[in-house]
């Protein structure tokens, strides 16, 4: 079989890159080939920004020939989550009432991938605003799951998480503010960390809840997510809640291994709730983690309970805050017809948000409003802070904490639409790690069912480095897993006839 670039982790594209084996062009070429092979089904593009991605490819090469190699991610094709600003090109959220929007600048990690020298190949569906766990609230179309067409890739960043799943970027950016990243990730296969809140600047992530978000990597396997986020991650002047800290080589720590490490398994996150194919993934990991060393123990997080609630006031309050400048003066939509400027906020607002953006700025003004602004908003900084606790107990036993990335695997399309609480639950193992400001990365463990299941490790403040050595450790077992999609008989005939040698790539 034909080695496929499009199935490739970026480390072993870059090598090959490096050695001139390949170029930074025929990499991109290949990458739009699978998008045309398969983006009518998939659907996780917004926006495919291929002549610019096209001149990023050839100054790569230019670099590539001349060995001005400064970074790993030189002509590496990465899709961006359209919630962050690109210059130039339009950054839509996925929402009507940013539509038109076009930044006039680069978000950080936009601008730092540019200077590494990677392809951005455009800009990949999401839930509107972020706000979802299966992109079906794009106000634009569903994305599609690559491993069951009829099903989710989960959200909100599904479209980053199905594009590298079907091979249509080498690796992604996605938002995590409540598990956007990681469920995401853990439904089509691949790998998401969601940093230490602060450990990566938020400046041009269009803001849903300040306090909660974060952007993170989405790759084939961990040792480009140690890449990826290395190449993002830093102080950074422009975003005050940015940490000053001297960002590690990442990568460095994937070969320590797990002898005498300490891994807590919360009874909270394993118990009632959590599918039996779901368990039996979480059950054979532990077993793994134990025959290379570690010691696997129960423990416990009390007040998780209480996180649902706790998010699902802090966020749609901070969101109700957030998402009032969209007032058809300033971005994007406006209404055609109103009769003053106060019917100009209205209608716009009314037509350009969709059912759940409306929702949760409702819920948060609610939780806002005087009189009810201590029961609700300050009740649940409170909790916030008794949730941050029960993790700072558990981090003086334990190196990491080990819990399932979602209760199940990816849902059908439609059938969570009409139940708010039922897809707001599909994040209840992802939520309190947000609440807490602490990294955790979602990693495959196994199918159940012929389906990806993730495993999520949660860790200290800034020890992303450990969360990567654990997942690393797990992945060397497990292996990495291929969508289905990505070698499907129309993408197989289109690359038939580019010879018979080579290896067949995967896990
Ligand atoms: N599903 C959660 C929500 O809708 C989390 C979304 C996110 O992390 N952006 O709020």
């Amino acid at each position: 079989m034909e080695l496929d670039l499009c199935l490739l982790p970026a480390h072993r594209l870059h090598a090959m890159l490096v050695k001139r084996e390949i170029g930074a062009v025929e990499l991109l070429q290949a990458v739009l080939r699978r998008i045309d092979e398969v983006e009518d089904r998939v659907r996780a593009y917004i926006t495919v920004t291929r002549e610019e991605a096209l001149q990023q490819a050839r100054e790569a090469d230019r670099m590539l020939s001349r060995g001005e190699v400064a970074s790993p991610l030189v002509g590496i094709p990465v899709a961006l989550k359209d919630n962050l600003c690109t210059i130039g090109v339009r950054t839509t959220c996925a929402s009507k009432i940013l539509y038109n929007f076009v930044p006039p600048y680069d978000a950080t990690v936009v601008r730092r991938l540019r200077d590494a020298g990677a392809v951005l190949v455009g800009k990949t569906n999401m839930d509107e605003f972020a706000m979802g766990s299966s992109t079906e609230n794009s106000a634009f179309f569903p994305t599609r799951n690559p491993w069951d067409l009829g099903r989710v890739p989960g959200g909100s960043s599904g479209g980053s998480a199905a594009a590298v799943a079907a091979g249509e970027a080498v690796m992604a950016l996605g938002s995590d503010t409540g598990g956007s990243i990681r469920q995401p990730a853990a439904f089509c296969g691949v790998v998401g960390l969601k940093p230490t809140y602060g450990a990566v600047s938020r400046y041009g992530l269009v803001a849903f809840a300040s306090s909660l978000d974060q952007i993170g990597p989405i790759t084939r396997d961990v040792e480009d997510c140690a890449l990826l986020l290395r190449a993002i991650a830093g102080h950074d002047p422009l975003d005050t809640t940015s940490a000053r800290f001297e960002v590690p080589d990442y990568a460095s720590f994937l070969e320590e291994g797990l002898r005498g490490f300490r891994v807590g398994v919360p009874r909270e996150y394993a118990g009632e709730g959590i599918d039996p194919g779901v368990r039996g993934v979480l059950m054979r990991v532990i077993g793994l983690l134990e025959q290379m060393g570690a010691v696997v123990e129960e423990t416990t997080l009390p007040h998780t309970p209480y996180a649902l609630p706790c998010y699902y006031l802090i966020a749609p309050a901070e969101a109700s805050s957030n998402l009032a400048r969209y007032d058809g003066v300033r971005y994007g939509y406006r209404t055609r017809d109103a009769e003053d400027v106060v019917d100009m906020f209205m209608k716009t607002r009314s037509e350009g948000f969709g059912p759940e953006v409306k929702r949760r700025i409702m819920l948060g003004t609610y939780a806002l409003s005087a009189g009810y602004y201590d029961a609700y908003y300050l009740k649940a900084l409170k909790v916030r802070t008794l949730i941050k606790g029960d993790f700072d107990r558990a981090f003086k036993d334990y190196d990491v904490l080990l819990a399932p990335t979602s209760p199940t695997c990816a849902f059908r399309l439609g059938e969570k639409t009409a139940d708010p609480l039922q897809m707001y639950l599909s994040d209840i193992c992802t939520l309190a790690v947000n609440l807490a400001g602490i990294p955790a990365i979602s990693v495959p463990g196994g199918l159940a069912e012929g389906l990806p299941v993730g495993v999520q490790f949660i860790g200290r403040p800034f020890a992303e480095g450990t969360l990567l050595r654990v997942a690393y450790c797990v992945e060397r077992r497990v292996g990495t897993f291929v969508a289905p999609l990505a070698r499907s008989p129309a993408a197989a005939a289109a690359r038939a006839g580019e010879g018979a040698a080579g290896r067949g790539e995967d896990g």
